[in-house]
Order: structure tokens, then C-alpha cells, then sequence
């Protein structure tokens, strides 16, 4: 009785094993590996992450730079409009913001602390 149940055994198995090796095996992690994010990304992340692969930031996701603020290197203000309510944190310790407007055209600075502002025009990405 338990030789006829181990010779089933055996030939289900090599069976099994000629079968699977003649059939082409299932996408799986092992033959494709792991999707990587743009390619299971869809809709706006597939967007997104193709701008980004384009050196763009539409959803302003990176982190933003940072500037000196003097007069060669202004911090950068983007704005859709013409003008922009700018407050200024003129040095690391202060618990006052300066507030100012801050319009297109040429530089402006903090009427605090000297720093330079500069409006540039932002489009919005849709
Ligand atoms: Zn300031």
C-alpha cells in the first residue's frame, strides 16, 4: 500500500515537472523583475514623473532652492500675477515677519534687512 502511494507520488511529480517545463512560465517577479514606478504609474503621477524626467517641477515638489538675496543672487519669487505679498523672516531668530509687496519688473528689496526680491512670471501646469 505505501509503495503504491509512493510511486503515484513520484510519477505525479515528474509529471509535473515535464509539464511545467514545456509550458512558457507565468510573468512573475522572477522573469520580469519589479515594476519600476513609471511603469505602473498612471494619470497625473505618469504626468508628473514624466515632466520631472524633463528637468520640470509642475507641482513645485522638490525642494525649493535657495538663494543668497543679495544683488547677483536675488531670491526668486514666481507669481501668475503681476504682484506677490512677500514676508521676509529677515534674520533666523526673529519672531517678526516683514511683509511687503513685491512686484514685476526690477528688483526690490526688504524694507527690514536689505534683502533682494525678484518677481518672475509661473505659468500653472494645466
Ligand atoms: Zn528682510
Amino acid at each position: 500500500m505505501a509503495s503504491r502511494l509512493l510511486r503515484a507520488c513520484v510519477v505525479s511529480t515528474q509529471r509535473l515537472k515535464t509539464c511545467s517545463a514545456l509550458r512558457p512560465l507565468p510573468r512573475t517577479f522572477a522573469t520580469a523583475g519589479i515594476p519600476t514606478d513609471e511603469e505602473q504609474a498612471t494619470g497625473l503621477e505618469k504626468r508628473t514623473l514624466q515632466s520631472l524626467k524633463h528637468g520640470k517641477d509642475p507641482w513645485s515638489i522638490k525642494k525649493p532652492q535657495t538663494y543668497a538675496g543679495t544683488k547677483d543672487d536675488p531670491h526668486i519669487v514666481p507669481s501668475v500675477g503681476t504682484k506677490r505679498l512677500v514676508g521676509c523672516l529677515c534674520e533666523e531668530d526673529n519672531t517678526a515677519i516683514i511683509w511687503f509687496w513685491l512686484h514685476e519688473g526690477d528688483m526690490q528689496r526688504c524694507p527690514s534687512c536689505g534683502s533682494h526680491y525678484k518677481l518672475v512670471h509661473h505659468e500653472l501646469p494645466h
